[in-house]
């Protein structure tokens, strides 16, 4: 079945999914651990629609690829057009949160950057982004204090703070509507922490959100 947003509840969302908005390196401790230096602005990519697929399905690592790292990320969901919008703007339009897991092929990645080539064959292909159910946001919520993590096979390998990101969420929002608008349905992933590395056939991996979400799936 082709890949629908859903509420916690499982009923899907009023809206398709659409394209998803992803910042690289917005945790100084994960742009440390793989070398790179922290941007000045958003590092700004983007995965289609076709990379969706739900987080309770198996992940399947792509045929012949050997280093499918995994990067666990908060996940937001739009619910109303974002245009060079201001953060209260940007607030207001945030339908959910959720989780997803933003699927690199770190070789191919390493490989494209050292040539100067775009990244979207390492990040954007199809299964490229499980994401999960999403919990709708209350107006006493604070985004810059949400916890998020990623155990494998009983072993904790990530931890996320919302505070620890370089670019807070309303800022993100605003700054990524300034050159993408974004339209109900689209997605943002909000950038991974440390401990991201590669994934093995037959892991078991939970995710959970502030105690509001709780995600198990494995690897095929
Ligand atoms: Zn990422």
């Amino acid at each position: 079945m082709a890949y629908q947003h859903q509420w916690h509840d499982g009923s899907p969302t009023d809206w398709p999914p659409g394209k998803v908005v992803c910042v690289g390196r917005n945790y100084a401790a994960h742009a440390a651990e793989l070398n790179n230096p922290v941007p000045e602005q958003p590092l700004l990519f983007m995965k289609p629609a076709t990379a969706l697929v739900p987080l309770t399905d198996p992940v399947r690592l792509p045929v012949g690829r050997s280093d499918v790292h995994y990067e666990t990320e908060l996940a937001i969901l739009v619910g109303c057009p974002l245009t060079r919008a201001g953060q209260q703007q940007a607030r207001a339009a945030i339908a959910g949160i959720g989780l997803a897991l933003d699927l690199t092929l770190r070789d191919l990645q390493s490989e494209l950057k050292a040539r100067g080539h775009p990244w979207e064959r390492a990040k954007a292909f199809d299964g490229a982004c499980p994401l999960s159910r999403f919990v709708p946001l209350g107006s006493d919520d604070d985004l810059e204090n949400l916890q998020f993590s990623l155990t494998i096979d009983s072993e904790q390998r990530q931890r996320g703070h919302t505070g620890d990101m370089i670019t807070p969420i309303l800022p993100l929002l605003a700054h990524i509507s300034e050159t993408f608008t974004l339209q109900p349905g689209d997605v943002v992933l909000t950038g991974t922490p440390a401990g991201v590395g590669t994934l093995h056939s037959g892991q078991h991996l939970t995710m959970e959100l502030d105690g509001r979400l709780q995600v198990q799936t494995s690897v095929e």
